[in-house]
C-alpha cells in the first residue's frame, strides 16, 4: 500500500497568542511534505481580513502551497470576486469554494441581494479566471439541508459542472460512510478526486457539539469508547488509533489523499501520520 498525500486545514488566528500557535502548528507539521495547507474563512465571512492576513503569512513563509477558502455569505458579488483576485494577486493559485454557513444566530442562508446566491454561481464565476485548483466540501453523511444522500450528491454533481475541480469531505467517522459516498459520487458520474476530510478528535465534547451542527453521524461504539478512555484518562491514545485505523482503512480502498482537520493542534494529526508511515523529514521546510 503506497502512502497517501496529505493536506492539512488551518483556521486564521485571531489573536497574537493564536497567531503563534499556528506558526508553531505549521512548523510541526510542514516536514510532513504536505501537499497543501488550507486556511477557513469564518462563518458568516467573519474572518475576512483575518484569513487574508494568514493566507499572505503562510504564501510569504512557509514554503508550503496555500489554498484559500472562500465563501459567499454576507458580501456581494463583486466583493467576493474581490477577494478572490487579492489571493490571487498574493500568489496563490488554489480555492476552496463554499457557500458558507450563516453568521452566528441565523439558521439559513440568506444571500446577500447584490450576492452568489449559492454556491454554483460562485464557482462558476471563479472558473474562468484561472485557478489552478477549485475545491468543493462534500457531504459523506449529507448535508443537514439535503433531503437525502442522492440529492446532496447530485447537487455536488452541479458544483463539479459549474468549474470545481476536486472534493474535499466534510469529516465522518467511518470508512464506510465515505466509501458509500464515493460509490453514490461515482454513479452520479462525479470524477473529480474525492478527498476525504480527517478529523483527529482534539475533544470529545467538542466534537460531539460539531458533528451535531453538521451532520456528522456518530457511532454508538466512539461514544462508548470515548467514555471510557476519559474515564482512564486516555483521550489522545485513543484519538490516535481510531483516527489511525479510519485512515488505514480508506487506504486500503484505494484511497490516495487525506485532507486533516487539524485545528490548528498539530499533535494529533502528526502522530497520526507517523504511525501511517508519513516520515518527517526534519529541516525540509523553514518556516518563519
Ligand atoms: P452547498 O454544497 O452549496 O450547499 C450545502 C447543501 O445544501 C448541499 O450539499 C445541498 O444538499 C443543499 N443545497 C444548497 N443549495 C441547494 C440548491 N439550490 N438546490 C438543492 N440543494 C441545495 N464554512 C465556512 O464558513 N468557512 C469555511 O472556510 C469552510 N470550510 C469548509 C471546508 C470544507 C472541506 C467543508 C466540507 C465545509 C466547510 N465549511 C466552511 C462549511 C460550509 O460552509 C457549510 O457546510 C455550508 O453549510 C455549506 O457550504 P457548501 O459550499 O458546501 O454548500
Amino acid at each position: 500500500m503506497s502512502l497517501p498525500a496529505i493536506s492539512f486545514e488551518f483556521f486564521p488566528p485571531r489573536t497574537i497568542e493564536a497567531s503563534f500557535r499556528l506558526r508553531d502548528a505549521v512548523q510541526a507539521l510542514a516536514p510532513l511534505n504536505p501537499d497543501f495547507v488550507s486556511v477557513t474563512y469564518g462563518a458568516g465571512g467573519t474572518t475576512r481580513e483575518l484569513t487574508r492576513e494568514a493566507v499572505v503569512a503562510l504564501q510569504a513563509t512557509s514554503g508550503l502551497k496555500v489554498a484559500a477558502h472562500l465563501t459567499c455569505v454576507d458580501a456581494s458579488r463583486a466583493e467576493t470576486l474581490e477577494i478572490a483576485d487579492w489571493f490571487a494577486a498574493a500568489g496563490v493559485r488554489d480555492l476552496v469554494a463554499l457557500r458558507g454557513d450563516p453568521p452566528a444566530g441565523s439558521t439559513s442562508f440568506t444571500p446577500h441581494p447584490d450576492g452568489f446566491d449559492n454556491s454554483c454561481e460562485l464557482i462558476a464565476a471563479l472558473a474562468d479566471r484561472g485557478w489552478d485548483s477549485i475545491r468543493v466540501g462534500g457531504y459523506p453523511d449529507k448535508h443537514p439541508e439535503a433531503a437525502d444522500l442522492k440529492a446532496d450528491v447530485e447537487w455536488l454533481k452541479r458544483k463539479i459542472d459549474a468549474g470545481a475541480t476536486e472534493v474535499l469531505t466534510q469529516f465522518f467517522f467511518e470508512a464506510e460512510t465515505f466509501l458509500r459516498f464515493r460509490d453514490a459520487c461515482d454513479a452520479a458520474g462525479i470524477d473529480v478526486p474525492i478527498i476525504p476530510g480527517i478529523l483527529p478528535i482534539e475533544n470529545w465534547s467538542g466534537t460531539q457539539r460539531f458533528s451535531a451542527r453538521c451532520g456528522a453521524r456518530i457511532p454508538d461504539w466512539l461514544t462508548d469508547a470515548f467514555a471510557k478512555a476519559e474515564r482512564d484518562d486516555r483521550h489522545d491514545l485513543l484519538a490516535i488509533s481510531v483516527c489511525t485505523e479510519l485512515c488505514s482503512d480508506l487506504m486500503e480502498e484505494g484511497v490516495e489523499n487525506l485532507h486533516f482537520y487539524t485545528l490548528n493542534k498539530p499533535h494529533l494529526t502528526r502522530e497520526v501520520c507517523i504511525a501511517l508511515g508519513i516520515t518527517p523529514r526534519d529541516g525540509l521546510r523553514n518556516v518563519a
